[in-house]
């Protein structure tokens, strides 16, 4: 990799990489293939984040009241992919179906498919060799005042000996890259009364596996997203009463739920937000009704978390968990830096784009504005969505306010092909079908003409050019060469 006449010579940069989930392994890879050094940590024993199915939960505190929660995933044994295979791929490996025992060729496939397609990732481009697994990340903090470096302290989880001093390593980075997620530390409800008394189940859906230890049980289902629809549907199957407490009328106003109602009505009934927990069972909803039941499971989404992060408030979380800044395009400090802080994006593609300018910015490719620059950029992106009436917790939701601004975003700033147009299309088309009837838009088969024949092009890179597995040793060689390719600073 070397710079062109005129160029700058490029940097390259030792950086800590902290979480092995979708996120961390696109920037690992992009850092990588930039030329510079790069060390991912992650707590668990295996790559792959949330898709990295764990039957066991933070049992001992199923409500995930404690931070930092202790089981990253919050993935139930259902869980089938909302979104589009073929809109999920990285951009040069795509998340093509594959033969072979346990695979799922679906559209949207059961999610252990996505672990296995991101273990594929990493073999194809030998990442394992620069992953940590077993490595939690407790402190991360700027090494001196002089220098723009970071100390990070991690320790060696293995077996049950975690706290074990003798595991903690201190080692000082060039550059860190945060990955840790945002779907793990749960977000409870402030505004329900007698939750702290209430002596029956509760849970937040981080801790929901499986409808089994439910069976015959009344349970409310307070949230009425995408995983609170879902659970309340593996419930319908085993428990006797299914209460699903919608958080606003335009939740519960919706035709996948009136449909999810009429079909299931035997089980299923909707209400209104829950006001209060009653010492006697009753759970009582914000229009005066209630219903006794057995277990509360709170599908109230997730809060921004960064319990390792030491930046002397450089970088904060606000009080409600919705927002960390000030973060200039939901990604910098320059050299600290986020990947996946975003909502509601075509993913990984919008994950390597940060990725890629993440580490183009490392080497000096390229250049970010000034520091009042990017305060005063992301204090015009918070007053215009104000303005634009978008409330404060969608502040990092770009895909799902406004998906011509991630496409915009992903050109502006990264040399990654444009989405094709087909893919956008599936994408909305799915989101549609998914409204009109969460049961069953995953096996519809109606796609557009264009749809239809982008699809088939794309099943055809089966059989030409998706990049195959290299052996660790291989990939290796080619690091080194673009390494020894580039000008160093
Ligand atoms: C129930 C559910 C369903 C979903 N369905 C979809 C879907 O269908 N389509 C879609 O696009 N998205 C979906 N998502 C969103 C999903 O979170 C993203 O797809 C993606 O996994 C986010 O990747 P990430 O790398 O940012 O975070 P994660 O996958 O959460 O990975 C973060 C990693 O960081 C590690 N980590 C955290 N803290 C530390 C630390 N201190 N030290 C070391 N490692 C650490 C964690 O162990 C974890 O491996 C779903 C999420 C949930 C919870």
């Amino acid at each position: 990799m070397a710079a062109g006449d005129g160029e700058p010579a490029l940097q390259s940069k030792s950086v800590c990489v902290v979480g092995g989930g979708v996120a961390g392994l696109a920037a690992a890879r992009e850092l990588r293939r930039e030329g510079h050094a790069v060390t991912v940590m992650e707590q668990s024993g295996d790559v792959g984040g949330q898709w990295l199915y764990d039957p066991l939960t933070d049992g001992e505190d199923p409500l995930g009241a404690a931070a930092p929660v202790r089981v990253p995933s919050s993935i139930y044994a259902c869980l089938r992919l909302i979104s589009p295979r073929e809109a999920m791929g990285f951009s040069d490996f795509q998340f093509l179906p594959r033969e072979g025992a346990g695979r799922d060729p679906r559209r949207f496939p059961a999610h252990r498919e996505l672990h296995c397609y991101l273990r594929d990732f990493c073999d194809a481009f030998g990442l394992m060799d620069v992953v940590r697994l077993n490595t939690r990340v407790l402190h991360v903090a700027p090494a001196t005042t002089a220098t723009r470096q970071w100390t990070v302290r991690s320790v060696r989880l293995l077996g049950s000996t975690e706290d074990d001093e003798s595991r903690e390593k201190e080692e000082v980075f060039d550059a860190v890259v945060v990955a840790n997620g945002h779907h793990s530390q749960p977000m409870l409800p402030t505004d329900i009364q007698g939750m702290g008394e209430w002596t029956r189940r509760q849970l937040h859906s981080h801790s929901y596996r499986t409808p089994e230890p439910f069976r015959g049980e009344a349970v409310v289902v307070a949230g009425c997203g995408d995983s609170g629809k879902d659970i309340a549907l593996d419930l319908c199957r085993v428990a006797r009463e299914v209460h699903l407490a919608a958080s606003s009328e335009a939740t519960a106003a919706t035709p996948d739920v009136s449909r999810m109602l009429a079909n299931h009505g035997d089980v299923l009934r909707l209400h209104t937000r829950i006001r209060r927990l009653h010492a006697d069972g009753r759970v009582e909803f914000a229009d005066g009704s209630s219903v006794v039941a057995d277990t509360v499971i709170y599908c109230t989404g997730y809060t921004y978390s960064f319990p390792f992060l030491d930046t002397g408030g450089a970088v904060t979380v606000d009080s409600d968990g919705y927002v960390v800044g000030p973060l200039f395009e939901h990604v910098f400090p320059p050299s600290l830096s986020f990947v996946g802080v975003v909502r509601k994006v075509l993913i990984p593609w919008f994950f390597e784009v940060q990725a890629r300018w993440v580490a183009q910015v490392l080497s000096g490719r390229k250049t970010l504005p000034a520091e009042e620059e990017m305060v005063r950029s992301v204090e015009e992106h918070l007053r215009a969505r104000e303005a634009a009436g978008v409330p404060w917790k969608h502040t990092h939701n770009i895909g799902g306010i406004d998906p011509q601004k991630m496409y915009e975003l992903g050109e502006k700033y990264s040399d990654l092909a444009p989405v094709e147009e087909w893919k956008k299309e599936l994408v909305m088309s799915s989101i549609a079908s998914k409204m009109a009837d969460v049961e069953t838009f995953r096996d519809r088969a109606d796609d557009s003409e264009n749809v239809r024949k982008g699809v088939q092009a794309w099943l055809d890179l089966k059989l030409a050019a998706q990049p195959r597995a290299k052996s660790m040793s291989t990939v290796a060689d080619d690091v080194e060469a673009d390494a020894r390719a580039m000008p160093h600073a």
